[in-house]
């Protein structure tokens, strides 16, 4: 099979090629590098069935090229990490919203199958019923007003959502939407605002470990293994076209916790310090104070169960960052 994956040179769809490669599949890549590193594809690259495509994805001549000639496309592109949208929210916004334009009308044109990567991110800043439940697909969602810059990225990522199902129940292209939660593994970068990468870079040089807020919120992490193996396997089901899928380990940890755990798996000397969000990000963010997955629907559809636990996360990146 030809498969095409947008950001694929980036922490999540550069792990994805590698193992749709290891599956036998020919592997095009489209990157423009932005936050994508060709590190991440080096090895990729000795590999004749590999194509990597230097180029935005806005680009419709060249993308119109590379989904004719794929069966199945990845759809991972996107501007990601809380400091690059608090920081450069154009582009964001513009990345995410017409990126995914550009890839489901060209889809629809070839009538290929597409796999629209979404985050966790689009519930918002609350938990289901009163912050008791985990997030199910279908739990309610919600934002800070516009003035609160952090939520650009959550509503261009649900604009993606819904002009995805729009695209299925109108012209019925096969799509279907995954929504990540809190990917994490080797070759994340720190540089974007990703926690555990920063933590784990903090601690092997006995920098302080900058918790923001209290740390009394809590997070779910999942391993980046965990996530590429069930994109694949909702790429394959026939079944998943038109859903959303939530896909994480329900696992959690406060990040506060996170910070103890990761200062003392690595034996490091750093102070644990707080900082208030405000001095973080500035005026407009707001945090979640827990953000945690039900993954029901991908166990009944795949028999999905997460391999790889918080420590085990933390081992993988601790691993990554000394060698
Ligand atoms: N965070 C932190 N220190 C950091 C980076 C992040 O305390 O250096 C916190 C952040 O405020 C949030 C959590 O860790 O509560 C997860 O942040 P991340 O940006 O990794 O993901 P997201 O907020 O999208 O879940």
């Amino acid at each position: 099979m030809k498969v095409l994956i947008t950001g694929g040179s980036g922490f999540i769809g550069s792990h994805l090629a590698d193992n749709l490669l290891a599956l036998g599949e020919e592997v095009f890549v489209i990157d423009d590098l932005s936050t994508g590193s060709i590190k991440n594809v080096e090895k990729s690259q000795d590999n004749d069935r590999f194509h990597l495509v230097v180029d935005t994805i806005l680009n419709e001549a060249v993308m119109n090229e590379l989904v004719f000639k794929c069966d199945q496309i990845y759809h991972m592109a996107a501007a990601v990490g809380v400091k690059l949208i608090m920081n450069r929210p154009v582009e964001t916004l513009e990345t995410n919203v017409k990126g995914t334009e550009m890839i489901l009308m060209l889809a629809n044109r070839h009538k290929r199958k597409v796999l629209i990567a979404s985050s966790s991110e689009v519930y918002g800043k609350i938990m289901d019923g009163e912050n008791t439940r985990p997030l199910s697909e279908e739990s309610d969602r919600l934002m800070g007003f516009t003035t609160k810059r952090r939520w650009a990225y959550a509503c261009s990522k649900a604009l993606d959502e819904f002009l995805a199902l729009a695209y299925f129940e109108e012209k019925k292209l096969p799509v279907i939407i995954a929504r990540l939660f809190n990917t994490v593994g080797p070759r994340q970068t720190a540089q974007y605002g990703m926690v555990i990468p920063n933590f784990v870079q903090k601690a092997l040089i006995d920098k302080p470990i900058t918790v923001f807020g209290d740390g009394s919120q809590s997070r779910s992490f999942t391993h980046i293994a965990d996530v590429t193996y069930a994109l694949i396997r909702l790429m394959g089901e026939t079944k998943a076209v038109g859903q959303i899928f939530n896909v994480g380990n329900p696992e959690e940890v406060t990040i506060k916790d996170l910070a103890k755990l990761v200062k003392e798996m690595t034996g490091s000397a750093s102070e644990i310090e707080y900082l208030p969000y405000e001095k973080a990000y500035g005026p407009g963010y707001e945090d979640m104070h827990r953000r945690c997955p039900d993954i029901t629907r991908l166990k009944g559809l795949i028999g999905f169960k997460p391999r790889t636990d918080l420590k085990g996360i933390i081992r993988s990146v601790i691993d990554y960052y000394k060698s």
